[in-house]
């Protein structure tokens, strides 16, 4: 069984180690994050005043760019909604804006009736208005997959094996050359010898310079088959571990449809099963 442990954990990113894993699981679990997680995103601008210096194609495109906190409870996937995709306050949320220059408009500046729906980095600026010029739209944001456009992509997420690193320490002659071979400062000098910094550790990337650079082959490093460290950005419409709960849990969806469709052919006349 796969074991996952938090290595660090901030406001803007996860670290976790993937134990007794392979690299089709981490992968999965990549493919499940930038792809099957819903989150809102503006998919129509309409507007009613634009003479600002920027296309409404070009004010359009960032607006759809705008990263939405997102409420999952509230919001259904329009194809999962009762209206049968027609739009309704249960599968999207509008955005509107009125602006009149001089003045910079910001994410911020767009009013939504849905207190919990606003633009993550507000002050993303959309366009600067000079005296007189106006801008005036609605925005409707609704739910959609990464798989679709990556604006509905709820944050950045990879993977590398862990490093297996071995140093024998008789045939090590250079010391100092290896410590200063790593970019990412893996190694240390211990009592005159060669050693592992057990802080930077995880940091080796496998670039194979210590390698090169060692006297008589005395640094082997190699991938760890089945140790992974997995990292998640999040772009901020979800937080880390509502991301990675709706990945997993739409990967059982898929399992259950999968399985229902094993169970019906199974039933099917022999024959038709080819
Ligand atoms: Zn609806």
């Amino acid at each position: 069984m796969v074991v996952v442990e938090v290595i660090a954990k901030d406001k803007n990113r996860v670290e976790f180690s993937l134990t007794d894993a392979s690299a089709a699981f981490a992968n999965t679990l990549r493919r499940l994050i930038i792809e099957n997680v819903p989150v809102l995103a503006v998919d129509e601008v309409e507007f009613s005043k634009n003479s600002s210096a920027l296309y409404d194609e070009i004010l359009a495109h960032r607006i759809g760019l705008l990263v939405l906190k997102t409420d999952l409870e509230s919001y259904y996937l329009k194809s999962a909604c009762k209206c049968k995709g027609e739009g309704c306050a249960r599968c999207q949320v509008t955005l509107s804006l009125s602006a009149k220059g001089p003045c910079t408009v910001y994410a911020s500046d767009m009013q939504c009736k849905d207190p919990k729906i606003k633009p993550v980095h507000g002050k993303t600026p959309l366009v600067k208005l000079l005296k007189g010029q106006e801008l005036e739209f609605i925005a409707t944001a609704r739910l959609g997959f990464g798989s679709e456009h990556v604006k509905w992509s709820p944050g950045l997420a990879w993977y590398k094996h862990k490093p297996l690193i071995e140093i024998n320490e008789k045939k090590n002659t250079n010391p100092e050359a290896c410590v200063q071979s790593c970019p990412v400062d893996v190694y240390e000098i211990k009592d005159g010898k060669l050693a592992i910094n057990k802080k930077n550790h995880m940091r080796c990337h496998l670039c194979m310079a210590c390698v090169d650079v060692a006297a008589n082959n005395s640094i082997s490093v190699e991938k760890n088959p089945s140790e992974f460290v997995f990292y998640l950005e999040p772009w901020g419409q979800l937080d880390a571990g509502e991301i990675v709960e709706v990945a997993v849990s739409s990967f059982q969806g898929m399992l259950k449809s999968f399985e229902e469709k094993i169970k019906d052919a199974g039933v099917a006349e022999p024959g038709q099963m080819r």
